[in-house]
C-alpha cells in the first residue's frame, strides 16, 4: 500500500476525533453561525504531487473554507424549504459514508442495504399514513422524485395506445395538467422530452394557487381519448396551498389519468391530526414525491419515490438497466438498478432509518406542529407590522409577504436584512409580484429565533 495510505489508515482515530471536534463546533454554536456570507473569496491552490493527509486537509479548509459554511442547518435560516440535520439523521449520514454500501438489490447481489431501504420506505409510509401499495426508493431530491414519478407517467400515456415510449421515444399525443406546478416539475418535463412548455395550465381558484376544479373537468372532457398525466400540488412552495386531493381522486374515477402528487414538504402535514385532512385521498395516486431533506430534517440530498406496485411493470421497462427485456416478475429479485434513474446509489435510506427509529410518530409530529406554530407567530408579526403585510393567508409552515413602500424598497430590505446574517429569507413571485418568503422547516426554529428575526427587521426598517 502506498505509504499515506498506510498512514491515514493507521491514524484513523485521530482523523475521525478531529472531525467529531469540528463537527461539534459547528452544531453546538449553530445559532451564532451567520445565515450569510459577504466575504465571498476562498483561496485556490494547485493540485500538489504530494497530499497533507485527512488532519492537514481538515486543517486547509477550516483556515480557508469553513468561513463559508453558512448556517443553513441552523434555526434562522427561512430561504427555500430548508431542513435542519437531526442528531439522529446525522449519524446515519455519518455511518452512509462508513459502510459505503452500492445500495440495489435485496437479495443475492452480495450488498442487501436494499432490504433496510425497503424497510425505511414501509416506516415512512406508516409515518404518513400510506397504504403498502407503492414501490418506494431514494434519490437525491424532490426534483428526481418528480422526474421518476412522471417518467412513469409518461411509459403510462405510451401504453395506452401500446406504445413503448422507453424504446421508442416520445409520442405527442400525451398531455399534461397542473395548476402551481413547483419549477422541478417543469424542469423534469423537459428532461423527459415532453418539453417543458407543454403544460396545460388548469386555472386556479381566485385569489389562491390551488387548481378551479370546474376547470380542471373541462379540461379532462377536452382531452377525453388522449392520455393524461397530473400533477398535483401538495403543496406549494409560495403559499403552501393544497390541490383538493379528494376532488381529484373522485375525477380520477370518472375520467382515466395519471395522478402525480408533488407532496415534496407537504406531505409531512399527514403528521399533524389537524392537517391530515389536506392529504385525504392521497393514497390513490399513481406517484407521489416526497423529500426528507426538507420537513423530515435529513441532511441533504435524500428525497422519495413513491410508484404504485401496479405499475411495476411500466416502471421496470422506463428503468430497467440492461437492454434485454425484464424477465419475470419484478417484485421478485427487486433490484432499484431497475426501478430508478440511478444505477450505483449510496445508501441514502440510513439517516433517513436512523430518524424514523429515532423520533417516532411523537417527534415528527412535533417538529411539523412546532414549524406550524412559528410560521403563525411569525405571520402574526407581519399582520399587525406598519411596514409590512401578508400576500396570502399563512396556511400551513410559509409566510409570503411584501413591504407596503414597494418593490425597489422591498429588495433592498432584503439584501441589507440577509447581509446582517442573522436571518435568511429568499424573494419569490407570487402572481408575477414580488414578495418575500420565510419557510419553517428546521426542529431547531424556537420562539426566541422569530423574536431575533423582527428585531432584526425593525432595526433594518430604521436604515432603510
Ligand atoms: C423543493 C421542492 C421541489 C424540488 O425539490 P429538490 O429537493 O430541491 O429537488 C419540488 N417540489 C416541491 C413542492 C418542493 O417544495
Amino acid at each position: 500500500m502506498f505509504e499515506l495510505f498506510e498512514n491515514e489508515l493507521n491514524n484513523l482515530e485521530s482523523i475521525l476525533d478531529r472531525v467529531k471536534s469540528t463537527s461539534l463546533n459547528f452544531l453546538n454554536n449553530l445559532g451564532e453561525v451567520p445565515t450569510y456570507v459577504s466575504d465571498q473569496s476562498a483561496a485556490s491552490q494547485d493540485l500538489a504531487d504530494t497530499g497533507i493527509g485527512a488532519v492537514g486537509s481538515l486543517e486547509v479548509f477550516r483556515k480557508h473554507y469553513e468561513k463559508l459554511m453558512v448556517a443553513s442547518p441552523g434555526p434562522r435560516y427561512w430561504g427555500f424549504v430548508t431542513g435542519g440535520a437531526t442528531p439522529a439523521a446525522i449519524a446515519g449520514d455519518w455511518l452512509t459514508a462508513v459502510y459505503d454500501q452500492n445500495t440495489q438489490s435485496t437479495q443475492g447481489a452480495g450488498d442487501v442495504s436494499a432490504i433496510v431501504e425497503k424497510e425505511t420506505i414501509r416506516l415512512l409510509c406508516q409515518l404518513l399514513y400510506l397504504p403498502e401499495d407503492f414501490n418506494g426508493g431514494f434519490v437525491t431530491g424532490a426534483t428526481m422524485s418528480n422526474f421518476t414519478g412522471l417518467a412513469v407517467a409518461r411509459q403510462w400515456a405510451g401504453d395506452q395506445s401500446g406504445r413503448d415510449i422507453s424504446r421508442e421515444g416520445v409520442s405527442d399525443d400525451l398531455v399534461v395538467m397542473a395548476a402551481t406546478p413547483h419549477s422541478s416539475v417543469i424542469k423534469s418535463l423537459a428532461m423527459l422530452g415532453i418539453g417543458s412548455k407543454n403544460v396545460l395550465r388548469i386555472q386556479t381558484l381566485a385569489g389562491r394557487e390551488a387548481m378551479d376544479l370546474a376547470d380542471f373537468e373541462q379540461k379532462l372532457i377536452d382531452n377525453q381519448g388522449r392520455p393524461v398525466i397530473v400533477n398535483c400540488s401538495a403543496g406549494t412552495v409560495n403559499t403552501v396551498d393544497f390541490d383538493d386531493i379528494q376532488a381529484i381522486v373522485a375525477l380520477k374515477r370518472k375520467y382515466r389519468f395519471w395522478l402525480h402528487i408533488d407532496a415534496a414538504f407537504g406531505g409531512f402535514a399527514a403528521c399533524v391530526p389537524s392537517q391530515r385532512h389536506l392529504l385525504e385521498g392521497w393514497e390513490h395516486a399513481d406517484s407521489i414525491t416526497i423529500d426528507c431533506h426538507k420537513w423530515m430534517n435529513v441532511p441533504y440530498d435524500s428525497a422519495v419515490s413513491l410508484v404504485r406496485k401496479e405499475h411495476s411493470r411500466l416502471q421496470v421497462s422506463t428503468f430497467q438497466n440492461s437492454n434485454a427485456p425484464y424477465l419475470g416478475d419484478p417484485s421478485e429479485n427487486f433490484s432499484y438498478l431497475n426501478f430508478l434513474p440511478e444505477n450505483s446509489r449510496r445508501f441514502r435510506a440510513l439517516p433517513a432509518w436512523f430518524s424514523l427509529t429515532a423520533y417516532g410518530r411523537n417527534g415528527f409530529e412535533s417538529i411539523v406542529q412546532h414549524s406550524i406554530d412559528r410560521a403563525q407567530e411569525f405571520g402574526n408579526y407581519i399582520q399587525s407590522s406598519e411596514h409590512f403585510e401578508l400576500l396570502a393567508p399563512v396556511r400551513l409552515n410559509v409566510v409570503c409577504f411584501r413591504l407596503k413602500t414597494g418593490p425597489e424598497r422591498m429588495a433592498v430590505f432584503l439584501e441589507k436584512l440577509n447581509r446582517r446574517g442573522k436571518v435568511f429569507m429568499t424573494p419569490t413571485l407570487l402572481s408575477g409580484e414580488s414578495s418575500i418568503r420565510a419557510a419553517f422547516v428546521n426542529y431547531r426554529t424556537e420562539k426566541k429565533d422569530i423574536l431575533i428575526a423582527i428585531r432584526e427587521m425593525e432595526e433594518v426598517m430604521q436604515v432603510l
